[in-house]
């Protein structure tokens, strides 16, 4: 019987890819792509075989047998391994890392009675059968020109579509998929959307009209079971339309023919840890690899999209208006909170519009970036604050939980009875958060139904989808919320949107805090007014003179953009710079340094800048201290040839220090 090598990617860190024997069966010859069940480190574990080999460069009293190749699943695309090899690469991680954590976890135990079980199960299932939509609404002119420009675009053509909020951007994407669906057959199309929240809406919206077409969901909050099915039918071309969050990008779809990223601006399209992957910038690279339209929508594009739009390289599509008939932008208002000093929170201009709203049963929306009840308590007597003890950062008061919080370490305290320095009886919470102006609103309007949505108050499976619909069928006169509630939502009954606390991000350190700021106020903003009753917007301030909030009143993204990017080029910030970022991090600060300096030393390169180490802003978290390094070059192949050579470097220095290196980073 003949044998052949194995060249099979582990989920390993450094080298991830190792040689095995096979033992061919007639008629069953291994293909590049299938998975295959191995012996590792004393374990059986799934891999995935990148080549099939004669022979092989491991001595023969060395090399192990593969166990089983997975040969009841088709062999993962040459197209997917082109596409996770390039993610590689680019973010310098090993192969293994990349291709095989996507994959969903039964497909990667060393029983196989899940993936048979879900075979059977989707081979019962129905496939698309017809394509039609049903129940299309007539689109207005600006819709029907942008919707017959992607659904008509051929080749490798990015566009990016801009339109305000409420233009009806989903419409849009709705013909288009139309179109291509129509026109190719068994076509794939991925759809993506930044968070799992705004997976039922689109959803509910797309089977209603695609009846006849298979949709298959991917994101971190499916059960396993469910995850598989789906994944699988992707894989088998059987799902025609995909919509997933960021790691959807990764999934196997060997007919997609046109990508469409939803709020391509919002920053979870980047992953913050592992493989610190950009979904967005993957689906450019997807896209241009099988020559396909991409969409990328937005009301507020990020500079990095603006500028290649502006630059020629995307096509721009606009959409000025919004879609619902008589609807407008809401009018933005300054409250300066010097003159119309808050009580609990609110100015006295807030609680007459809030007033107004609950007069007329129409909902309002007060939104806040800050969880829990105040972010620090302190004691008057002796200046005690609640610090946290592992982290450079206050523990944030939760009341209801009775509970203080650090929400970097999650560590947990009861909420002290004394002031643990000087015993002192009466500890201040200082500051607000959503649940402290919840509460400040149950006491100034008690009649009102009140509802608090963000990271505590949905901790349980399916209850963020509860408290939207709740608010969706108008059960709700006041949503409090943290940026949950100001992506992507159409709230038919909102009218009203308050702005609490926004001036800290005017003065950050981090350059993209202001483009940070300018979306979300946009956006948030744009949640009101959308069904077409006349709409404002109050942003509580000490800073009205700004010249941000003069463009979010005008809602002029365009002028706003335009000077951002102005600055940036000026200062040589992304996107006119290419930046990677060597993160570190040690019990101590100067062993993190220390690592660092030494990264620095170890390596000159034309073209790239290698800064010094310093400290980041949050120094210390969970008892380790972390600093960072900068390095940067103006050309994106210097960089990446930099890097290659770096990072061997850097794998080979005996240190004890944890390291990563990100590409693209985001924050700095
Ligand atoms: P965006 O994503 O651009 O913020 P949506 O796609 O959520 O906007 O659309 C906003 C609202 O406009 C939705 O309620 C949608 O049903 C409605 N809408 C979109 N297109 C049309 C149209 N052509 N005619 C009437 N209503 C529309
Ligand atoms: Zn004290
Ligand atoms: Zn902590």
């Amino acid at each position: 019987m003949a044998h052949c090598f194995l060249q099979v990617a582990l989920d390993t860190p450094l080298n991830s890819c190792f040689d095995y024997r096979w033992e061919c069966q007639p008629g069953e010859e291994p293909a590049v792509g299938q998975l295959v069940l191995v012996p590792f480190a004393r374990r059986e574990v799934v891999g995935l075989i990148v080549a099939v080999k004669g022979d092989t460069l491991v001595p023969l009293d060395k090399l192990k047998d593969a166990i089983a190749v997975r040969s009841q699943l088709a062999p993962l695309p040459e197209r997917w391994l082109a596409l996770v090899r390039f993610a590689a690469e680019y973010y310098q991680r090993p192969l293994g890392e990349v291709a095989l954590p996507g994959l969903p976890k039964n497909l990667r135990v060393p029983k196989t009675v899940a993936l048979d079980r879900a075979l059977k199960k989707l081979a019962k299932e129905a496939a698309s059968h017809d394509p039609t939509p049903s129940g299309m609404p007539v689109l207005n002119p600006a819709q029907q020109e942008a919707a017959s420009s992607i659904g008509g675009a051929q080749g490798f053509t990015p566009i990016l579509l801009y339109g305000v909020t409420g233009s009806g951007k989903t419409e849009v994407y709705l013909q288009a998929c139309a179109q291509v669906l129509a026109r190719e057959q068994d076509a794939q199309i991925l759809i993506l959307v930044p968070e799992i929240n705004l997976t039922p809406q689109l959803e509910g919206n797309i089977r209603a009209r695609f009846p006849g077409v298979m949709l298959a969901t991917l994101h971190s909050s499916l059960a396993e079971g469910e995850r598989m099915l789906h994944w699988l039918a992707a894989h088998q071309g059987r799902a025609r339309i995909v919509l997933g969050t960021r790691l959807a990008i990764l999934s196997s779809l060997p007919n997609l023919k046109l990508i469409i990223i939803d709020e391509e601006h919002d920053p979870s399209y980047k992953q913050q840890e592992g493989l610190r992957y950009s979904a967005r910038d993957l689906a450019v690279w997807r896209a241009r690899q099988l020559a396909i339209p991409i969409v990328l929508g937005s009301a507020t594009p990020s500079l990095e999209t603006w500028h290649h739009a502006a630059s020629g390289r995307y096509r721009k599509l606009e959409l000025r208006e919004r879609a619902v008939r008589d609807a407008v932008l809401p009018t933005v208002k300054l409250v300066d909170m010097e003159r119309d000093r808050p009580k609990d929170g609110l100015t006295s201009a807030l609680i007459a519009a809030l007033r107004g709203r609950l007069d007329r049963g129409e909902q309002s929306l007060l939104f806040l970036n800050r969880r829990g009840y105040a972010p620090v308590i302190c004691c008057d007597a002796c200046g005690w604050i609640s610090n946290c003890t592992r982290c450079t950062a206050f523990m944030v008061l939760h009341r209801p939980e009775h509970r203080l919080r650090c929400h970097h370490c999650s560590l947990e305290l009861r909420i002290p009875r004394h002031c643990p320095t000087c015993g002192n009886v009466d500890l201040q919470p200082l500051g607000r958060g959503t649940q402290r102006i919840e509460e400040g609103l149950a006491a100034m309007f008690p009649e009102a139904r009140i509802l608090r949505i963000d990271a505590d108050s949905t901790r349980l499976k399916g209850s963020a989808q509860a408290a939207f619909d709740t608010v969706h069928r108008g059960e709700v006169d006041i949503l409090v919320g943290t940026q949950m509630v100001a992506k992507g939502h159409d709230f038919k009954k909102l009218t009203l949107v308050g702005i609490l606390n926004p001036d800290t991000a005017l003065f950050s350190q981090d350059y993209r805090a202001s483009e940070r700021l300018f979306a979300q106020l946009m956006q948030v903003a744009g949640r009101a007014g959308r069904a077409g009753a006349a709409s404002e917007v109050l942003v509580q301030t000490r800073y009205a003179s700004h010249p941000l909030y003069g463009a979010v009143m005008r809602h002029d993204y365009d002028r706003f953009a335009g000077s951002l990017l102005e600055e940036r080029r000026q200062a040589g910030l992304p996107p006119f710079m290419y930046q990677a970022l060597l993160r570190a991090e040690a019990p101590a600060l100067a062993d993190a340094i220390a690592f660092l300096e030494a990264a620095r030393d170890s390596m000159a390169f034309d073209a790239v800048m290698i800064n010094d180490p310093i400290p980041m802003t949050m120094t210390r978290v969970h008892n380790v201290d972390r600093a960072q390094l900068l390095v940067e070059s103006s050309s994106r192949p210097a960089l990446q040839a930099f890097l290659r050579e770096w990072i061997e470097i850097l794998r080979g220095m005996k240190s004890r220090v944890r390291w990563s290196l990100e590409v693209d980073p985001l924050d700095i």
